[in-house]
Formats: structure tokens, C-alpha cells, sequence
């Protein structure tokens, strides 16, 4: 069943800031400086059916052939959902998780 990804400009509910939709095929679902993301799917990426909403903090960060995968885990149900990092996530704010994860 393909998922149909509505691709909207929002603004960040962590830090404020406006994010902007990836251009081409991906799918962009968390704030690129902050790593945030909102609880917004439910059975698979985009299709907003979460009627959670809460803000997703990212726990871990997986290094993958592809690149990398971020771990989020909702603060309102727990729920973890692993996402690709997009190529302007903030790099700092990777490693801030990474050292976290460490600990
Ligand atoms: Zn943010
Ligand atoms: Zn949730």
C-alpha cells in the first residue's frame, strides 16, 4: 500500500524553527537543527493517522550502509520510530545524541 507524503513546510514545535520540505523523493519529518520530530504516523511514514502528536525526541542514532537512521521516542505514548537522517540534519545535534547514547 504506498503511503502518500504530504510535504508541508512547518514550523518546529522544540526550537521554533521553519522547516522546509526536502526537494525530490524524500520525506522530510523532523526539524533539521533540533532533530525533533511530532507524532504525527501511525503505521508508516506520512501518513499522518497518529492522533498523538506529542513531540518525538531522538534516542539513538544508527550508523546504516545508507547513511544514518535516527531512533525517535515519543514523549506522550513511547512509541520508537526509526527514520533516515536527511543530509542537512544538523551534525552537531547527531553528535549530541550519539554521546548521549554512550553514556
Ligand atoms: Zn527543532
Ligand atoms: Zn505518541
Amino acid at each position: 500500500m504506498p503511503f502518500i507524503s504530504r510535504q508541508e513546510p512547518f514550523i518546529c514545535a522544540h526550537c521554533g524553527a521553519s522547516v522546509q520540505p526536502l526537494d525530490g523523493t524524500g520525506c522530510r519529518n523532523h526539524c533539521p537543527q533540533c532533530l525533533r520530530s511530532l507524532h504525527v504516523d501511525r503505521d508508516g511514514p506520512g501518513d499522518r493517522l497518529s492522533e498523538c502528536r506529542k513531540i518525538m525526541d531522538p534516542v539513538m542514532i544508527d550508523q546504516q550502509s545508507g547513511g544514518f537512521v535516527i531512533v525517535h521516542r515519543c514523549r506522550g505514548c513511547g512509541k520508537e520510530i526509526r527514520n533516515k537522517a536527511a543530509a542537512d540534519d544538523e551534525m552537531d545535534a547527531m553528535v549530541a545524541v550519539i554521546q548521549e547514547q554512550q553514556k
